[in-house]
Formats: structure tokens, sequence, C-alpha cells
């Protein structure tokens, strides 16, 4: 795809990071160097701190670092925006100098070994490289449950999702700018890029424990992050209401049924007969009149989000 050395940045996003990056960025540069003697990358290659807003000395930390070197750019946020935004900040900030960015968490428990694999997928054509974890022997028993959880509830809801992988890639510039087109809120950046449809690989390595400081993902960030993913690929919560709508009507059928022969047979205590049916009907249709209603919710939430409706791969006499 490209003769040319490519420009690599690695974007790291980092919230209140300041035990773990002076290591990680000791780690990150080592490897940049190497790449860049090898000449893998182009010596302009460099790496992006995203300081996300963070409220200990992380942005003093990479104000040292970006003087120590000539290989840091950084981007600080006014104010903690979450994950994801801290990432799409970083890869629109990296998108106007590189020809790829890679990007990954500060705390370095996805290997820096594979990004050399990455970066040669790239130049055999690919746009988009996920590491994927072979297993997730490191993290707590919870957290490895969840996931696995998490990730079968979204491939059951119809979010093409890649398993156990998070958000350690390789983009290529024109895959970012591709991810950019996505302008909505509720960002849940690797649904995206799975829909993306550009040429893909996946590298596998092992996930180490943090290197230092804590995780930034507490259970309530946590389930956020869940909800969202769904709730930003999915109409099929809504679906469900009127699904169970119809199952109250099938309900309602069969009290009918049950009413009568106990009317028949004596045993229906007079007024319960009425009673017992409105409230499996009424049920129903208030269940069935959600549903219709969610449906076009729906849609105009599908609206709103205002995505692309497709994505150019390549074209034959049209200069783009
Ligand atoms: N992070 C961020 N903003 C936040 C929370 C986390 O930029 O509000 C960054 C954090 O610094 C790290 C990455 O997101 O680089 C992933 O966080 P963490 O490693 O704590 O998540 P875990 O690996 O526990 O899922
Ligand atoms: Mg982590």
């Amino acid at each position: 795809m490209s003769e040319h050395t490519p420009i690599l940045y690695i974007v790291v996003p980092c919230y209140n990071e300041q035990e773990a990056l002076p290591g990680s960025h000791e780690r990150l540069h080592e490897l940049l160097s190497t790449m860049k003697s090898q000449s893998l990358v182009s010596q302009e290659s460099r790496l992006l701190y995203v300081d996300d807003g963070s409220r200990d000395d992380t942005w003093s930390i990479i104000e040292c670092l970006a003087a120590g070197g000539n290989d840091v750019a950084a981007v600080k946020l006014a104010c903690n925006s979450g994950h994801q935004n801290a990432l799409v900040a970083g890869l629109a900030a990296a998108v106007e100098h590189c020809d790829i960015t890679v990007s990954i968490d500060a705390d370095l428990q996805d290997d820096i070994n594979v990004i050399p694999s990455m970066v040669e997928h790239y130049k055999q054509g690919c746009d988009i490289v996920f590491g994927v974890r072979r297993e997730r022997k490191t993290d707590s028993w919870f957290k490895r449950t969840s996931a696995g959880m998490f990730y079968r509830l979204m491939n059951r809801l119809g979010v093409d999702t890649i398993n156990n992988h998070a958000d350690y890639r390789l983009m290529s510039r024109r895959a970012v700018l591709a991810l950019l087109d996505y302008r909505e809120r509720n960002l849940f950046i690797r649904g995206i890029v799975t829909k993306l449809g550009y040429k893909s690989a996946c590298v596998y390595y092992d996930r180490s424990a943090r290197l230092a400081g804590e995780s930034k993902y507490p259970l309530r960030k946590m389930l956020n992050f869940a909800v969202d993913g769904i709730t930003s690929f999915s109409v099929k919560p809504v679906r469900m209401v009127f699904m169970v709508g119809v199952l109250f009507l099938l309900v309602a059928l069969i009290m009918l049924i049950y009413v009568l022969t106990a009317y028949f047979m004596g045993r229906a205590v007079s007024g319960w007969p009425s009673l017992i049916l409105s409230v499996w009907l009424v049920g129903a249709f208030v269940l069935i009149g959600l549903g219709i209603i969610g449906e076009y919710v729906g849609k105009i939430y599908t609206e709103v989000k205002n995505r692309p409706r497709y994505n150019v791969d390549t074209t034959i006499g049209l200069d783009q």
C-alpha cells in the first residue's frame, strides 16, 4: 500500500496516571526508537499523550516528557471526558500529522511488542489491525466473567465487536477519518470500527497486569460503558418490549379460556373474571403501545446520530 515509511503516532489516553506514566513512557519511547532505527516507521513518528482532565500530576509529567525529547506530542482536555472521548481527541489531533495511529492504554496492559507486527499488517494493505488478548489470566475473575458476558450479550443484540479486543488497535489515516465521521455523542469506538468495513487483521498477545496505579474503570464506569455500548447500536431492547406485549396478549387469551371454564364450572367468584382479564389485556396493550412508540423513537435516534451512510473503499477514474 505505501512504499514510503509511514509516520506512526501512538495515542495514549491518560487519566490520573502519574504512577504508571513514567514507566510506560520509557518502554514506549524505547520501542519507537527501535522501530525508527529499523526504518519500520518514519523518523517523524511520535507518542501522543492525551491528558483526560487528570487531577494528579499527569500533565506536569507529560510536559516534562515533551521537554525531554522531540518524539512527544500532547493534548490536554479541559476536564475529564472519559476514555472514549479522550481517545477520539487524540486520534483527531494525530490524524493531521501521521499515516497510521496505534491507540493503547497508559498502563500498558497490552503488549506493546506486537506494534511492529501491526505495522507490518498495515504495510500489507490492512487499514485496521486489532490487538486481541489471547487470555485474560491477569484480570480478576469478576472482570473476566463480566467482560465475557458483556461481549456475548452484545453479539446477541447484533452489535459486531471483536472478542477480547479493547481499544488497542492500529488504524490508518483514512480509517481514523472515517471513524471521525461518526459524530454521535455516545461513542463506543470498538463497535464502530468493525462497521467501517476496511480490510482488517488481528494480532494476538497476552495481557499483563497493570504496571502501576489502579484501574480507572470502577464498576460504575464499566456499567455505563456497557449500557452505552448496547444502546448506541441496538434498538432490540425496544423490540423486546413489543414482544413482551404480544406475550401478555397470549397470556390474556389463556386466561380467557381459564376464566370461562372456571365460570361455567361455577368456581368463579363474581367480579374476578372481568378483573383478571382486564389486568392482562390492559397490560398487553400498554406494552404493545410502548413498543410501537419505541420503534419510532428508535428511528429518531438513528436519524439524530447522523451516522455516515456508507464508507467508500476504492474508486476508479474518480480522483478523491
Ligand atoms: N482513561 C481515561 N479517562 C477516563 C478513564 C480512563 O482517559 O475517564 C484511560 C486510562 O488512563 C487508561 C485507559 O483509559 O489509559 C484505560 O483505563 P484502565 O486501564 O484503568 O481500564 P482497565 O484496563 O482497568 O479496563
Ligand atoms: Mg488497564
